[in-house]
């Protein structure tokens, strides 16, 4: 309008009309999201209540008000992930004929001091002034940003960009630049508004001693990844001292979480299911490669993520040949892993692959992609899966001076020009005495560019500064100490430390976000109740069928035992039901289990199987229901394939 000429008292009315607008969308977006988020909190409170009264999972130590971050499976809970850990061993470990080993939790210190973890496996944490009561120092500035970004209509939009950046780069910052931000923005403690200490590191590990003495410190592992990597020699040679190969590990670990919230997404003790999968650094190829290389799906690559930009569908093959996903490897893995889950019954279009962004690799890894899964608490990191190069065998090797390494033989031998550093043990001896075994060590230890600095230097001016490590000292080397000669050798082999790409599920996570996709309410006949159903797939129902005799009568009794018996035969977990409750009761309580079919006996010589969802029966004989259930629970055929070849019942509102 300006440019055009317009009047000021027009510009100015229209002015204030954009405002007015602002508001009001503004007020809308407030409005839409105070509507999403109390349907979401219905959704999960509705799910939250199912799952505790069918006893899926209950709050540890109940009776004694509980633990927070400790869970136990109840019955059903526990039958859906002993059937989630098979699936995960039949898809990875038997289908890749993985080497599967169980090592235990309680870990000595020397180990987890090699991994970092004693070091690093830190989160930050402020403390509330007068109570004690701890918090993460990261949760607590990112919920005042989401909470202003969602709740302060008045925001100027510069000040919305800075809680965006803020939330962006949050596990960037560090112990000063949270203290620094907690007090820019005024946060205190949640539950008392108390003012909060300043932020400093708390290593997650449940720390413990071994055997009485107290002497030998050691740790509840954090991850089941270590257990394999310290077996690596021998798992090498079980393998026939052949690459690549992998190991893979089912197994607790715990992790002494700040302030465990959202139920079972973050507790304090968990499943972990990890493979590690060896392969020569040089050749990241995979020869299975071509049969996942064209499935598509949610992909959020790291030059998305920060251009704004939301998930695309790729082609796993293409992001490999265009350099998105590192290797072939890599890609093989996240294509398994989407398998696995969608064969679960995760909703495809609520996973999504999303890579790291720099900042959030160690400096070692060579890329990292997490399987997200979406729930009611938002995207959730389910499965890690990553590209950890040489990182944690190179660790272990130095730590224990055990190598950890593999061997390429060479068909012919190859020549190479090879770098010999020789320390003259007798000269050393004269000069250092007691401390001779360490420079002589820390001489050998020298890599290529440092020992031909040296070689000059001592050729120059024939003695050099060097710094031992081990001594926290410079020591004068002099020139008949050391001789550093290249000399060309035939060399029959190659030996390397390999790379590990590690595929690592959180299981509980990815039960709980089954749940979560399971779950939906269905009005009764009458409209006048909701019913709660699970869809599970018959892969990961608890159990697979029930048995009802319609009436108490003990000719349909009979028939209901014979036909467990045949059942039970077949391998297909089950649940028998006499009592006289109505059949629409009956069907009610077992859809709450998401028990996908149910017989009902209500003749001697043929039953009726109803599925779970579309509530459709067929007529099949006795002789024959095992069979039918068997095929279908065991994927060999499926409920159409059966709605075809059996005949269907028609009062199938019996339980209506
Ligand atoms: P990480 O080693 O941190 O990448 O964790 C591996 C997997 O463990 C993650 O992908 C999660 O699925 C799961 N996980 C990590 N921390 C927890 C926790 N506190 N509670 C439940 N699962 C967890």
């Amino acid at each position: 309008m300006a440019s055009s000429g317009a009047p000021k008292s027009h510009i100015d009315a229209a002015v204030q009309s954009l405002n007015v607008l602002k508001l009001d969308k503004a007020s809308i977006k407030t409005q839409l999201q105070s509507a999403v988020s109390s349907n979401t909190d219905a959704f999960r409170q509705a799910l939250v209540n199912t799952l505790e009264r069918r006893l899926f999972y209950i709050p540890s130590f109940k009776i004694y008000r509980g633990v927070a971050g400790l869970y136990d499976y109840g019955p059903p809970g526990c039958a859906v992930k002993s059937n989630v850990l098979a699936f995960w061993r039949q898809h990875f470990v038997l289908e890749e004929n993985m080497l599967e080993v169980d090592c235990p939790c309680v870990t000595p210190e020397i180990v987890l001091k090699a991994s970092g973890h004693v070091d690093k496996f830190t989160d930050l944490m402020v403390k509330d002034d007068k109570t004690g009561t701890c918090y993460r120092a990261d949760h607590l500035i990112k919920d005042y940003c989401k909470e202003k970004l969602d709740k302060d209509l008045t925001m100027t939009p510069e000040k919305a960009a800075e809680l965006k950046h803020v939330l962006a780069i949050l596990d960037d910052l560090s112990a000063e630049d949270l203290g620094a931000k907690i007090k820019e923005y005024g946060i205190t403690a949640p539950d008392t508004k108390n003012h909060l200490s300043h932020p400093y590191p708390f290593n997650l590990m449940f720390q413990t001693s071994i055997g009485p003495s107290g002497f030998s410190p050691g740790y509840m592992r954090p991850e089941t990844a270590q257990g394999i990597f310290v077996n690596f020699k021998d798992l090498y040679y079980y393998n026939g001292n052949k690459l690549p190969f992998a190991a893979a590990q089912i197994g607790q670990a715990f992790r002494n979480e700040i302030s465990p919230r959202q139920g079972l997404l973050r507790v304090r003790e968990f499943t972990l299911a990890e493979i590690e999968h060896f392969v020569d650094p040089q050749d990241k190829s995979h020869p299975k490669f071509s049969e996942i290389s064209s499935l598509e799906f949610l992909m959020f690559p790291r030059e998305e993520q920060m251009s704004g930009q939301s998930a695309k569908r790729l082609q796993i093959g293409e992001a490999v040949s265009q350099g998105i996903v590192n290797n072939e490897t890599l890609g093989y893995f996240i294509g398994r892993v989407y398998l696995f889950l969608t064969r679960l019954g995760i909703d495809k279009e609520r996973l999504r692959f999303r890579q790291h962004l720099a900042n959030e690799m160690a400096h070692y890894a060579a890329d990292c992609w997490d399987a997200e899964i979406e729930c009611s608490y938002g995207w959730i990191e389910c499965v890690g899966i990553a590209d950890r190069s040489a990182y944690d065998l190179s660790a272990h090797s130095d730590k224990s001076g055990v190598a950890l390494v593999a061997q390429e033989k060479f068909p012919e031998p190859r020549e190479v020009e090879k770098l010999v550093i020789a320390p003259v043990k007798k000269e050393l001896g004269l000069a250092f005495k007691g401390n001779q075994k360490m420079v002589t060590e820390a001489l050998e230890a020298m890599d290529e560019k440092v020992a031909l600095e040296m070689k000059a230097d001592l050729e120059s001016k024939g003695e050099v500064e060097f710094h031992v490590c081990t001594l926290g000292k410079n020591v004068t080397v002099k020139k008949n100490m050391v001789s550093i000669s290249k000399e060309k050798k035939k060399e029959h082999q190659r030996v390397f430390t390999p790379s590990v790409i590690e595929p690592s599920f959180g299981i509980g996570r990815i039960i709980y976000c089954l749940f979560e996709h399971a779950f939906y309410l269905r009005p009764s006949k009458a409209g006048d109740e909701q019913l709660n159903v699970f869809c599970f797939p018959p892969l990961v129902a608890p159990i697979k069928c029930t048995v009802f005799p319609l009436v108490q009568n003990q000719q349909y009794e009979e028939v209901a035992k014979f036909i467990s018996k045949l059942l039970t035969a077949a391998g297909i977990s089950h649940k028998i039901d006499i009592t006289g409750t109505s059949i629409g009761k009956r069907y009610a309580r077992t859809d709450e289990l998401g028990v996908p079919f149910a017989i009902t006996v209500d003749s001697t010589t043929s039953v009726t199987i109803r599925e779970r969802d579309s509530k459709d029966q067929i007529r099949v004989n006795v002789e024959n229901v095992a069979s039918v259930v068997k095929e279908v629970t065991d994927g060999q055929s499926t409920w159409d394939d059966a709605l075809k070849t059996y005949p269907l019942h028609s009062s199938g509102s019996a339980e209506d």
